[in-house]
């Protein structure tokens, strides 16, 4: 065998001259396992492609039989070269034929060859192909051979990825890389998307992957790394969290693997076998990559993915690209890819082209989900691998209601999303007409439908939906994608301008309600075993007041003059909120002492989602102005669900006896009281749902802005005296029952409500 360093570098110098030769596609297929054979001193050299079909293909060969070429196939997982397909790592076999997944293809004519060393063909983590050499002797391949044929598997893996290998795919039977995939992940924000993908961070396109001068190479990575690190340093002292998304936490992991002696070495090693420092990178990048999608262990696998980031890092500063494309000139219909973003990011890209927008990672509660919902962008998050899986320019559709993303779709599956969009367009289009129609039951009884909000981008839906106010802002999502505290005079300026855009409207504030998975990436983080059960909200407002009364002054300052509403968040007792109306009773009194002017008045509510206040209910709406129902915490605690695992989110339904008795509850509290009820959990927002609140009692909901339209459509058609007579009924004859949704379903439908 040749030396280790003089054997791979002379082999990808020839191998860069058959790349360079003005040849088609199978010959210099043949030439290049020509030369790999020869330089390996290897007696068989092949190479299989992987399909669409999931099926390998020989598409060329060296030593085995010429005819077995685009004839012999075997299945992903099938044989010796379908092991190393799915299990994406290489196999070093001196025996091949005893190994028990040994599978005979006589017409390659194989028998005659004992050592085997295949290793995968890989592009982002995905397995594209197999290349195999092997030897009539017993031998055990050195691992500097094992190193050298996966180094020249990339440079397969790049002929492949240029489309070059299109041309020897037989009709029917596409190649792998172009294969139309249909993903799932997790709905963040409803709506149909279709359009061409652009990659957020844009996948770094080496077109130099074979050094001329390794030793310069080895330098560049060099100077790469230590780049990278100060730039860690920096943004761990600095960071941008609204653009990036990224949490301190994810940037110390990221300085720890920076750092890793484990990760240099296989970066130097790689260079080392004579390839440019990007192509390094990638290599080490890939095989990472193939391991992360394999790993099932989620701790293990979040690692593997911030390594695979900080890879990305490197990638970028090697080829001297700004990590970030949000200001690139968008094409129509773009639907952005990205493994990750900071929101403020997603506010960065052009609106009007943006149709779509699917994410490696992002839950529901992530900040990137929260403004793509006010944009009304459809969004999908925790869809793996997609930024492995997609190019730059793919068709794809995003489904943002069942979580599905479709990648290359088939032309029959794009029109009927295509319909599917339209028919949403024109059913949008009805509900505009119903903008200025009064929000009046079928019987004249008046209620008021508002929307909820938090961003500045939120309020032109006010005007757009016909909302009568805004029922809940959530404040903290200003300070969620804020890269810091936002200062008083911001916060004034923000409360300003919210009630200057609603006018003679009503706007109703909740205090910040952070904590539990609302965490302020510029605040440290407590760690806690039940962080949805633990210290956030009013408690952490009334243990450390500052923060709480700043805000409370804030919004004194900005309503000065004005009619102020203001509600706070997971109050469980009636004593925490006598304490919540102190501080403000103290923060005004404060202001009229320095002659500040002050709101001409003053309504202090209570959100109604911790099942505690049931049973202090009365009391309670002795001491408030006004009660809301927070329905999304309500019922995870009613029915001790968490409202975001899915395993669980949906056993209960909240139309199920034990929720409604607790709804009617609070708006007969808030009838005998004489203060208003209103209920702005996404409950209110649903039009079946939305009828049964209105029957048991609710005159008031407040709801996202897209569902104003439905539900007074719904209400439209709705007699209330027959909804409440009839689900009343139906809720004392309830027992042992789960939900009363059927039933409540069939009064709709037999009464001709749209829900
Ligand atoms: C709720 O809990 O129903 C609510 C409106 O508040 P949030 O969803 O912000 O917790
Ligand atoms: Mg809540």
């Amino acid at each position: 065998m040749r030396s280790a360093l003089g054997g791979p570098r002379l082999l990808l110098r020839r191998l860069r001259e058959v790349m360079a030769e003005p040849v088609n596609a199978q010959a210099r297929l043949d030439k290049i396992v020509t030369v790999i054979a020869s330089n390996m001193v290897a007696e068989v050299c092949s190479f299989y492609v992987m399909r669409a079909d999931n099926t390998l293909e020989l598409f060329a060969t060296e030593g085995l039989k010429r005819e077995a070429v685009h004839l012999t196939t075997m299945k992903a997982g099938e044989g010796l070269v379908g092991l190393i397909a799915q299990q994406a790592e290489p196999l070093n076999l001196p025996n091949a034929q005893s190994h028990p997944s040994f599978s005979y293809k006589p017409e390659t004519g194989e028998e005659i060859y004992q050592s085997f060393l295949g290793v995968p063909v890989l592009r982002a983590g995905n397995t594209l192909g197999v290349m195999v050499v092997q030897n009539r002797a017993h031998r055990l391949y050195s691992e500097e051979e094992v190193e050298a044929l996966q180094t020249t598997a990339m440079v397969l893996a790049e002929m492949i990825a240029s489309g070059e290998l299109q041309a020897l795919a037989r009709p029917g039977l596409d190649i792998a890389l172009r294969r139309r995939m249909t993903l799932t992940g997790e709905a963040l924000a409803d709506g149909v998307g279709l359009g061409h993908a652009v990659m957020h961070e844009p996948r770094v396109v080496i077109s130099n992957l074979i050094a001329d001068d390794p030793d310069l190479e080895k330098q560049r990575l060099d100077e790469a790394i230590d780049g990278l690190r100060s730039s860690i340093d920096l943004l761990v002292d600095h960071g941008d969290v609204a653009h990036t998304g990224e949490h301190r936490e994810v940037l110390e992991t990221f300085r720890m693997f920076a750092n890793d002696p484990g990760w240099m070495r296989r970066l130097r090693e790689a260079v080392l076998s004579g390839l440019t420092a990007e192509a390094a990178v990638e290599r080490v990048q890939s095989d990472n990559r193939a391991r992360m999608l394999r790993q099932t262990d989620p701790y293990l696998r979040d690692r593997l993915h911030d390594l695979d980031e900080l890879a990305n890092r490197l990638l970028h500063r090697l080829v001297g690209r700004d990590m970030v494309s949000g200001q690139i000139q968008l094409p129509e219909n773009a639907i952005v890819v990205a493994r990750s973003m900071g929101p403020a990011a997603l506010l960065d890209y052009d609106r009007s082209r943006l149709r779509g927008l699917i994410l490696e990672e992002g839950g529901p509660t992530s900040h990137v989900a929260i403004v793509a919902r006010a944009l009304g962008i459809p969004a999908v998050g925790m869809v793996e691998n997609i930024t492995g899986l997609v190019e730059a320019g793919d068709a794809l559709i995003v489904d943002g209601a069942t979580g599905q993303v479709h990648v290359r779709p088939q032309q029959d599956v794009e029109d009927a999303y295509k319909e599917k969009a339209r028919l949403r367009a024109r059913r949008q289009e009805q509900y505009r007409t119903l903008r200025d129609v009064p929000a009046i039951s079928k019987d004249g009884v008046p209620i008021s439908l508002n929307m909820n909000a938090g961003l500045l981008i939120d309020l032109p839906h006010m005007n757009a939906t016909g909302a009568h106010g805004i029922g809940l802002f959530r404040t903290e999502l200003q300070f969620m994608i804020a890269e810091r505290m936002p200062t008083p005079t911001e916060q004034i300026t923000l409360y300003k301008t919210v009630l200057e855009a609603v006018g003679d409207k009503q706007v109703t504030f909740r205090t910040l309600d952070i904590g539990g998975d609302k965490i302020l990436p510029y605040m440290r983080a407590r760690e806690e075993e039940n962080p949805a059960l633990g210290w956030r909200a009013i408690r952490i407002g009334l243990d450390r007041p500052g923060l709480l009364r700043a805000q409370l002054r804030a919004l004194l300052k900005a309503a000065a003059g004005r009619h102020l509403k203001i509600m706070f968040p997971m109050v469980a007792s009636v004593d925490e909120f006598v304490r919540a109306k102190a501080l403000v009773q103290r923060e005004q009194e404060h202001l009229v002492r320095y002659h500040h002017a002050v709101p001409e008045s003053v309504k202090l509510g209570v959100m109604v989602e911790v099942p505690s206040l049931l049973f202090e209910i009365d009391e309670i709406a002795a001491e408030a102005d006004f009660l809301s129902v927070g329905s999304n915490d309500l019922m995870q605690f009613l029915y001790a669900a968490d409202r975001e695992n899915p395993l669980i989110s949906n056993r209960f339904d909240p139309l199920g006896p034990a929720s409604l008795r607790a709804l009617r509850l609070i708006a007969e509290a808030g009838k005998k009281a004489g203060i208003p009820v209103t209920l702005c959990g996404e409950l209110g927002g649903k039009p079946l749902e939305a009828m049964t609140l209105i029957a048991i009692g609710y005159q008031s909901l407040s709801m996202s802005p897209a569902a104003i339209g439905p539900v007074k459509a719904m209400l439209l058609d709705l007699d209330i005296r027959a909804a409440r007579e009839k689900i009343l009924d139906l809720l004392d004859h309830a027992g042992g029952i789960a939900t009363l949704r059927p039933a409540i379903e069939a009064f709709a439908r037999d009464h001709g409500i749209p829900i």
